[in-house]
């Protein structure tokens, strides 16, 4: 028996291996398995399985298996296949990604040693122990203000040896010393329970009807849950797993960052309990092997995570929610396969005959269009919940406000100021969205006008004030600003411009001195525990005015916040993509959600230097039709989603002229053409420099009426890929696939 064995390599190859008498009844299509490859084992994936073999060279043998039961059921496995198809990535790769290597479902928990403390006997001389073993004589002093038991490595720092000690102490029937698993400890991200009471209104028992009803028929509905921000579109999917589960299915819920919205992961707690696994970056190797595991062996009904939770191996899925499916996030593309989340469960749906909820306040242009055309099954929920308004809105020219003050570069316009003012005086909550991190973006020499750049990347570098670095957001290159000096003319005149998070806490720290802020953005959270404390101080009002950027806002939900404040509302609204503009809707419409969401009336204050602007107008009037017409329209006149196909072959490596031969080359090479094509470049991409490698850029955009299901944009790309292989390629430059990229810079 000879098994076909794909790896995660760049190429499709598979590679033949002879499976041994002892694993034949337990290799199958789909089977992970490790095998010897250029001299070393690694695991790889079965893809064919045959009783002769054609292949003439030395056969090796398959070594071992990965994981101890089935983890590739059919529907998996098929989806595997389709991402390698559509994304254009190798099997290997693309099983790599669905099965992380360290994953098995062989996982054994560590078991460490703990120690506790028996039944205290008076008579036992404590002092005596003091100068004789001065290490036991510490252990029982700190086990003897403890409960539980205590993991003996955790004395390691005061005490060397600590088992040792333990060991001692257990002799003389002092302490109870054994050995445990100890279960990854699920609480880092701190999920409170959150208990309600819930009584659905009459949209929300609507739309709850539509989804029940296709949870019944057993078929594939995918919906797209539309919903002003506060109408309980939560609620609703929270109801929609309930009634799974009754059905005896499963169900997966993706949320874009689940670290920032541990609300929604508290209602779930406190509606599913044990049943719930939380999938996300934040869990460490322990945790994320266990979990894993236990999906497997079907402990888990539900599992809410990010992006990569859309793989997760539960059995029987009857439905998939993504919410606020808009976000970008949850498209993966820095490897391969570089795929998008929510396309990903339509298919896993698809193949499972399962509902899909697409759930948003500002659904994204492609799925407005699949309701359009009848993709998608439209509910509407058009109220917030309980009566609460829409907040009151207003729009402040950041120009005619510093003529009228004459503080020109000023943070925060008077209006806004006003505001905050009240807010705090009436001990309500304040969230202020800048979406810039650190503190000075522009860094620019007062001789030369030069600004200074990331020697890696093709970037300005940023002031951060609390580390008193320059850094690089995106290659993480840093100096001090101390030793500031001009790359160009050596001067030492430097002036920091703009505006980023940081000093815009500076700002307000010195002008509401005795108000309590929190900044939660990429430099203040390292890990999960600080962001859910910042957000639950908030929450408990221990802080008066949360100020973030992008990350706070979406999905949060604050009672007392009553005032949000966009300090910038024109941050990334001229970037040369076609979907910037989408974008900075989206940011402005969700972060005026987050103001007034029970039963005070919330207000938003945006301030802008662009006034004129129709996106700027139509996010302030929260006025979505029309902005959906306006870009709809700009997307059909330009040939860009939802109306085309879109697909990007990006080039780097380290030189640039070797980056724009090959690219010219790979260009000239495409022969194809047809009705709706257009090909774009190559030219370099907008960032055209990071980390260190130059870029260019290839892109197709194949319109949809010549190419209904994107076939022909398909083939072709494929057949660049193909071709690769016949051109000259000098110094090892890379090439990149990105079918339905969410952005082109
Ligand atoms: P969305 O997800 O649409 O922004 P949420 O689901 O977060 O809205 O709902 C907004 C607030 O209203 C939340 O505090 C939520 O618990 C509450 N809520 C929504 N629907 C109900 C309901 N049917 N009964 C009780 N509370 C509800
Ligand atoms: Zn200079
Ligand atoms: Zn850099």
């Amino acid at each position: 028996m000879f098994a076909k064995v794909a790896f995660p390599i760049s190429n499709f190859q598979t590679f033949t291996y002879s499976v041994p008498l002892n694993l034949r009844k337990k290799v199958e299509v789909g089977t992970r398995i490790t095998a010897p490859l250029r001299g070393k084992t690694i695991q790889g994936i079965v893809v064919e399985v045959e009783n002769n073999s054609r292949f003439k060279g030395e056969i090796k043998n398959i070594k071992s298996l990965v994981d101890n039961r089935k983890v590739a059921t059919e529907e998996l496995w098929s989806l595997i296949l389709w991402i390698s198809r559509y994304y254009l990535c190798p099997i290997g790769k693309v099983a790599k990604t669905v099965f992380p290597n360290q994953l098995s479902t062989n996982y054994r928990p560590t078991k460490y040693w703990f120690v506790q403390l028996k039944l205290f006997d008076k008579s036992f001389n404590l002092n005596r122990l003091k100068k004789r073993a001065p290490n036991q004589y510490q252990i029982i002093n700190i086990l003897k203000d403890r409960e539980s038991e205590v993991r003996v490595s955790s004395f390691t720092s005061e005490i060397k040896n600590p088992l040792q000690a333990c060991k001692a102490l257990e002799k003389n029937n002092i302490v109870k010393l054994f050995r445990k698993v100890s279960f990854p400890d699920s609480t880092t991200l701190s999920f409170k329970s959150i208990n309600k009471k819930i009584t659905f209104n009459n949209e929300q028992k609507q739309s709850l009807n539509e989804i029940n009803k296709s949870l019944e028929n057993k078929t594939f509905a995918p919906f797209l849950l539309h919903g002003v921000t506060g109408s309980g579109k939560t609620e609703i999917y929270i109801n929609a797993v309930k009634n799974c589960i009754t059905q005896d299915k499963t169900a997966i819920v993706l949320l874009p960052e689940i670290s920032l919205t541990p609300q929604i992961a508290g209602r779930f707690r406190s509606v599913f309990g044990d049943v719930v696994a939380l999938w996300h970056s934040k869990l460490n190797q322990s945790q994320r092997a266990w979990t894993w595991k236990e999906i497997c062996m079907g402990t888990f009904k539900v599992v809410i995570g990010a992006r990569s939770a859309i793989f997760s191996p539960l059995k029987r899925i009857g439905l998939i929610v993504i919410d606020e499916e808009q976000e970008n996030s949850f498209m993966q593309d820095s490897i391969s396969p570089r795929y998008h989340a929510r396309d990903v469960g339509l298919m896993r749906a698809k193949k499972n005959n399962a509902v899909v909820i697409l759930s948003s306040a500002t659904p994204s242009l492609e799925s407005f269009y699949n309701y359009k055309n009848n993709k998608l099954q439209y509910l509407r929920l058009t109220e917030r919940y309980g009566g609460a308004k829409q907040p009151k809105i207003h729009l402040v020219d950041m120009m005619s406000d510093q003529q009228d003050s004459g503080k020109y570069g000023q943070v925060v316009s008077s209006l806004l100021q006003n505001k905050i003012e009240e807010r705090l005086m009436n001990k309500e909550q304040v969230i202020l969205l800048q979406n810039r991190r650190g503190h000075s973006p522009i860094i620019k020499c007062s001789d030369c006008g030069k600004i200074s750049t990331c020697p890696h990347c093709q970037v300005a570098v940023s002031y951060h004030s609390n580390s008193d670095m320059l850094l690089c957001h995106f290659c993480g290159y840093y100096e001090r600003k101390s030793s500031k000096v001009c790359a160009f003319c050596q001067s030492e005149s430097i002036v920091y411009t703009g505006t980023g998070t940081q000093k815009v806490e500076e700002y307000i720290k010195k002008t509401f001195p005795s108000a309590s802020l929190a900044r939660l953005d990429a430099d203040s959270i390292n890990s999960g525990k600080k962001v859910s404390s910042i957000l639950n101080s908030f929450n408990n009002a221990e802080v008066d005015i949360l100020l973030g950027t992008q990350m706070i806002a979406k999905g949060l939900d604050f009672p007392n916040a009553t005032l949000v404040g966009i300090i910038n509302a024109d941050l990334g609204l001229y970037l040369p993509d076609f979907r910037s503009e989408e974008k900075i809707f989206q940011l402005i419409y969700q972060a005026a959600g987050r103001s007034g969401r029970s039963k005070k009336r919330g207000e938003v204050v945006i301030q802008t230097y662009s006034i004129d602007n129709p996106v700027i107008k139509y996010a302030s009037e929260l006025n979505i039709s029309e902005f959906y017409n306006k870009v709809l329209n700009e997307r059909k006149e330009l040939n860009y989603p939802p109306y085309s196909w879109l697909a990007k072959v990006e080039i780097c490596g380290l030189d640039k002229k070797s980056v724009f031969n090959f690219s010219k080359n790979i260009s000239k090479s495409i022969t194809a053409t047809y009705d709706g094509l257009n090909i774009l470049g190559p030219a370099p991409c907008y960032l055209e420099k990071l980390r260190n490698n130059y870029r260019f850029q290839i892109v197709f955009k194949s319109n949809k009426k010549n190419d209904k299901n994107g076939r022909k944009i398909h083939l072709l790309v494929e057949q660049i890929y193909r071709d690769l292989k016949k051109i000259h390629n000098p110094k090892n430059c890379k090439v990149k696939i990105h079918f339905d990229p969410v952005s082109l810079i």
